[in-house]
């Protein structure tokens, strides 16, 4: 039998990582020593009390059973209470806040309930990848909105084309910015949710990264914005705060009826999060939060080694605010494929190319900090040698 695969998985972008996955599958094989800068995964374990809470948990036979849909109530209200504690924000934990199984999940599910097919969702490129996918999936077009570095990575509103406005449904931000590292003031928040508010835009707002951040500065939310929670949602995420990309637990809260939208979604998708994972994540919410200022304060030290590293060897590279990625531009003459290959051939070093994250992050490489200040230095001194 020849298999079709559907319309809709036939439009999903190519995958554009092909050839720098089978060139770092080889140098693995032929045993090189690799440092990878390219993946987004902190390199260090969840903290200690909260996977004790996870084992103490798992040992209950009544976590065994399936989840309620929702989350437990005990877990929203942890959620928000971190989000008073933390941006003075008063959320409903019953009606403005949903649990997800990882933030990314909530990101691929929203647009099945609030995009029709032909209707636009403007889309930062270069992005996180969910936004185009999850758009592509429910039938829906994607506008690109470019973030530029003569715009500080933020889109430009009055670019996007007037006349697909009426059809334009659903808006993702991402600020912490993955992968610019860029960041965004609440001047910023403000036009986004008047724009959003005159187009009948709802805004998704993905805030992985707010709680990774240097030199002392605190992201904001942009539901601290006056008439957010009117136009729109925030994702947070437990994997990069806490160390758990693995064990897939996230939430969105914001407007009531965009939360019931995608709770209806996942109610015939899924059946929750497994209940020790929430007993879990409500301990890493409420429980001591030291780990944060030593996560920050390890990514700033190796932030700094690989910045000042590369400005040494005459690179020009900004350093990011938040975030744990370096976006880098290559080297005049070079596309970010064929350099991120250069720097894997010639160095042994894994970088993402900006590409894939959409057109727009041509000429860019991605470096992510998730490797020991040592190994930094290594490759530091492996560009300098060997390029
Ligand atoms: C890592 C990341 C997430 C987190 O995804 P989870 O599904 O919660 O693990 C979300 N958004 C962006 C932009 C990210 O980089």
């Amino acid at each position: 039998m020849k298999v079709e695969f559907s319309e809709r998985l036939k439009n999903l972008p190519p995958y554009l990582f092909v050839e720098i996955d089978k060139a770092k599958r080889n140098a693995r094989q032929e045993g090189r020593d690799l440092i990878d800068l390219g993946i987004g995964d902190p390199d260090l374990p969840t903290p200690g009390h909260i996977i004790e809470k996870l084992c103490e948990a798992s040992k209950d036979p009544k976590n065994h059973k399936y989840a309620l849909d929702q989350g437990m109530p005990e877990l929203r209200k942890a959620i928000a209470e971190w989000y008073k504690k933390r941006f003075q924000v008063s959320l409903n934990p019953e009606t403005e806040i949903l649990p997800l199984i990882g933030s990314k999940e909530g990101i691929a599910h929203m647009p099945l309930a609030f995009v029709n097919s032909g209707e636009y969702v403007l889309t930062p490129n270069p992005s996180y990848p969910p936004y185009r996918g999850s758009t592509i999936l429910s039938g829906g077009q994607t506008q690109d909105m470019p973030l530029l570095v003569e715009n500080n990575f933020l889109p430009d509103f009055k670019k996007i084309p007037a006349g697909l406005l009426a059809r334009a449904k659903l808006m993702f931000l991402n600020y912490p910015n993955n992968p610019t590292g860029a960041v965004a003031d609440k001047i910023f928040y403000q036009k986004a949710i008047d724009f959003a508010s005159k187009h009948t835009i709802i805004i998704a707002h993905d805030a992985a990264y707010s709680e990774m951040a240097y030199d002392g500065y605190r992201p904001m939310s942009f539901l601290e914005v006056e008439g957010a929670k009117e136009v729109g949602v925030e994702f947070h995420s437990l994997s990069k705060t806490y160390n758990m990309t693995g064990w897939r637990i996230g939430w969105v809260c914001g407007n009531a009826d965009i939360v019931a939208g995608i709770a209806k979604v996942k109610s015939n998708i899924d059946s929750g999060i497994f209940s020790a994972i929430q007993v879990a994540g409500i301990e890493a919410l409420t429980g001591n939060q030291e780990h944060i200022q030593n996560m920050c304060a390890l990514y700033q030290e190796r932030r700094d080694a690989l910045c000042e590293g590369l400005k040494a060897l005459g690179w020009r590279v900004a350093s990011p605010r938040a975030t744990f990625y370096l976006w880098v531009k290559v080297p005049q003459g070079n596309d970010s494929r064929a350099f991120a290959s250069l720097l894997l051939e010639k160095c042994d070093i894994v970088v993402t190319p900006g590409v894939g994250f959409g057109q727009y992050g041509e000429g860019y490489i991605r470096f992510a900090l998730t490797v020991s200040k040592e190994r930094i230095a290594e490759a530091v001194e492996r560009i300098k040698k060997r390029l």
